[in-house]
């Protein structure tokens, strides 16, 4: 269980389209891996995973 956020690092960053309103992100699995959330993206362009900082942003 790490807390460590490393922004310095090439953030992940997933693409979704423009369709999808709620995100699921687990994080992936191994090391990385988190709970499952869910993040409402439908008045949104992007969303970042407060767990993995991964970011999702809405393609056009
Ligand atoms: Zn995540």
């Amino acid at each position: 269980m790490s807390d460590q956020v490393n922004l310095e690092n090439s953030q992940e960053v997933e693409y979704v389209s423009k369709t999808v309103n709620v995100i699921m992100c687990d994080g992936g699995s191994g090391d990385l891996g988190h709970p499952a959330v869910y993040f409402k993206i439908d008045k949104k362009q992007e969303v970042i995973c407060n767990y993995c900082n991964k970011k999702f942003i809405k393609k056009d």
